[in-house]
Parts: C-alpha cells; structure tokens; sequence
C-alpha cells in the first residue's frame, strides 16, 4: 500500500506531535502519542481503528472540543486554540444533538444565532439547504416526527448552514439503517464535492471507509500512533454497487482489516 503519495493540495488541517493522557499519576490513561497528519483541501480522509484506538478522542482535539495534552492543531496554517467557526461537526446521535422542542427550522439555524446573524436573515438559507440534503418541505416539523435518517439529515443541514471549510463527523450512520445508511454515504460524499469540503470522517465500517476516502488513517491502540495512511485511489465518482464490485475495494478492505486485527493484537506500550 502507497504510504508517501500525497495529493497536491495545499494542507487545511495540521495536526503535529499531538498526545493526549486521560487523567494523571497512577490512573493516567495515555490515548494518543505522537500524532501527525496532514488533510488536504478537498480531501475525504477516513480514520479507523481497534475499538477504544482513540477515534473519538482525536476528533474532540482536531475540533478543539477538548484540548490536547502536548502538540498542536492548525486550520489553514493558523494554531487553533478553542472551536474554528470554520469546522462544523456531525455527531452519532442526532435524537441528542437535535433539540426535540424546536422545528427543523429551528435546529438549523441555531449557529447561525450563535453568531449574531438574525432570525429573518438566517431562516432565508433553510430551504435551499434542506434541499440540498434532500428534505425539502420539512422546515415546520420537528424531529420526532421523522426517520432516523431523516434527523441525521437535519444534523448534517444544521452543520452546514455556517458554509464550513471543514466537517467533522463521528460514526455519523453508525444509528442508521443499512439501506438509508447508503444513501447518507452518497449524500456526504456528493456534498463534499460540490462545496468542496474537506470532511474527517470517524467509522469502524472498514467497507464505509473505503467507499467514501481518499484517504484512510489507520490507529494503532495503546496508546495510539498514525499506523498506515493508505491512498484509496478509486476516482471522484464513486457508485455503492459497481465501486464495492472493483478489485481494488476488495484489496483495500482486507488489507485495512489486517492493519486493525494486527493493532489490536498488539499489548500496551510500555510508557
Ligand atoms: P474510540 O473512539 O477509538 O473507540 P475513544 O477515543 O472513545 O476511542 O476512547 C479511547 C480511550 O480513552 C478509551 O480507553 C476510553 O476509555 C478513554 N476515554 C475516552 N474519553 C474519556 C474521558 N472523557 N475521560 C477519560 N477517559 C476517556
């Protein structure tokens, strides 16, 4: 697997020497060590890894949800020292980050309000957005009256209405049924590319990994490094029957599940 090809794009997100250590002296819980990655503009990357690798973990530091313990992150060269307006986020459980009180229209233009930006002025962008996730006329429903899936797409509107340069998901269809969890993969993959976002996408779906990267950073575990970042190299249009049937999507789930079952074999690191 190609290691060193990068794509020529400037760097939007920089992570560098980032550790992170739940907890201190005897209960400390070393996480993450040394981590560095680039992620390119434009770029899909995909993180995988052994179950409690530390996933979550790094995308809480990425977004600046949690600090790290040493080393830092940087959006378009600049250090990031508490949440980017210009990184939204896209949680696994939509019935807890949607607000069950408010409609649809009311749940996406909550960062908007955050910012200031009036009522008036911020519900003009609902429907074109609900559009674009494909719930147009759902602005006056409130979540409870909707799918799982369809509330993940109110998730994913209510990320994108601050138009960010960076989307942040974690495990976002792991709640999701298998058919309309498809559909959510083609969805994000086809907003990515019209708004030309670069999204860091947390799944331990090998298979949903291959499908929607262009790159996939593999963990380690105890504490977790960068074990393999692997090239994808499937092309922009990706199809979830004839791209799953391609040779190369065969390679790379078997090869990915190896790097996982080694990581996961592997003990503790002596600190
Ligand atoms: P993953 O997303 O890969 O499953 P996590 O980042 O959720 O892994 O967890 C990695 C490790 O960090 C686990 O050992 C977990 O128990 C620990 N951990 C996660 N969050 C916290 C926290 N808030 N406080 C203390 N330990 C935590």
């Amino acid at each position: 697997m190609n290691l060193t090809q990068k794509p020529d794009r400037p760097v939007r997100l920089a992570v560098r020497g980032l550790s992170k250590t739940y907890g201190t002296g005897a209960q400390a819980n070393r996480v993450l060590v040394d981590i560095n990655l680039d992620v390119h503009e434009g770029e899909f990357v995909c993180l995988v890894g052994p179950s409690g690798a530390g996933k979550t973990t790094l995308l809480r530091c990425l977004t600046s949800l949690m600090p790290p313990t040493s080393g830092t992150v940087a959006l378009d060269d600049k250090v990031l020292n508490g949440p980017s307006e210009q990184i939204s986020i896209v949680f696994q459980e939509y019935t807890r980050s949607l607000l069950p009180w408010m409609t649809v229209e009311a749940n996406i233009i909550l960062p908007l309000q955050a910012r200031g930006i009036p009522k008036k002025e911020a519900t003009t962008r609902v429907e074109p957005l609900l559009h674009s996730v494909g719930l147009p006329g759902t602005a006056r429903k409130y979540p409870w009256q909707l799918s799982g899936g369809m509330q993940q797409r109110v998730a994913i509107a209510r990320a994108l209405i601050t138009e960010p340069e960076v989307l942040v998901m974690d495990e976002p269809f792991a709640s999701i049924d298998a058919q309309t969890r498809l559909e959510l993969e083609d969805l994000t993959r086809n907003l990515q590319q019209e708004r030309s976002m670069t999204v860091v996408l947390v799944t331990h779906d090998i298979d949903e990994a291959v499908y929607l990267s262009d790159r996939i950073v593999v963990l380690s575990k105890n504490p977790a490094t960068v074990q393999e970042i692997v090239e994808v190299g499937l092309g922009d249009t990706r199809d979830q029957i004839t791209t799953r049937e391609e040779h190369r999507f065969a390679e790379l789930r078997s090869h990915i599940l190896g790097q996982i079952r080694a990581a996961q074999s592997r003990g503790p690191v002596p600190a």
